[in-house]
């Protein structure tokens, strides 16, 4: 069975574990230092969203950073979603560039369909990034506001948003099936 390492120091985990496991594949948290030798055994990767910085900082003290990034740089694929799409961004793992908090604050939270590649995804758009900038090895796959915010790179997912938060398991599934190649 396919199983799914979830970033879990901060952030939005509960919905994404609960979808993983909707799926049909199942879910290790990594929230602790003792986590981090499971992680090359994993089969594919969820960075939820939440807040990049506290995220990033705990994830690099627990010593959960290093081992994800190898991970996902041998092939394993990953979804970052909102805080994790700028963690991969930042990470050097997407091509990307990324400006945080760019749809406005908390207030201007927002529900919103988005076309990726032709497929409608349901997306919850939360303090979510914008992409700024793609490079060569990335592409652009979804907009919102004249905005670029789904991206992808071989088995790299990043998305502005929370489809965690809505009932679409589009990307979850697309995670999943790359998992399963
Ligand atoms: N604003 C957060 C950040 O910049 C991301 C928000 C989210 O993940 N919903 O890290």
């Amino acid at each position: 069975m396919t199983t799914v390492g979830v970033l879990a120091v901060q952030g939005g985990v509960a919905e994404h574990a609960e979808m993983i496991e909707s799926l049909g594949a199942r879910v290790r948290l990594l929230r602790r230092p003792a986590d981090a030798a499971d992680v090359p055994a994993l089969d594919a990767f969820v960075l939820p969203g939440g807040e990049s910085g506290p995220i990033d900082r705990l994830a690099g003290m627990f010593g959960l950073r290093r081992p994800l990034a190898e991970a996902i740089e041998r092939g394993a694929p990953v979804l970052g979603t909102c805080a994790g799409l700028i963690l991969l961004s930042r990470w050097g793992l997407l091509d990307v560039s990324v400006e945080r908090n760019a749809f406005g604050p908390q207030v201007c939270s927002a529900h919103a369909r988005v076309d990726w590649e032709g497929t409608p995804i349901d997306a919850a758009f939360i303090r979510g990034p914008k992409v700024t900038e793609v490079g060569p090895l990335a592409v652009a796959c979804a907009w919102h506001e004249g905005a670029i915010v789904g991206v992808r790179q071989g088995n790299r997912l990043g998305c502005s948003f929370h489809p965690e938060l809505t009932e679409d398991t589009t990307l979850h599934r697309r995670l999943l099936e790359a998992a399963a190649q």
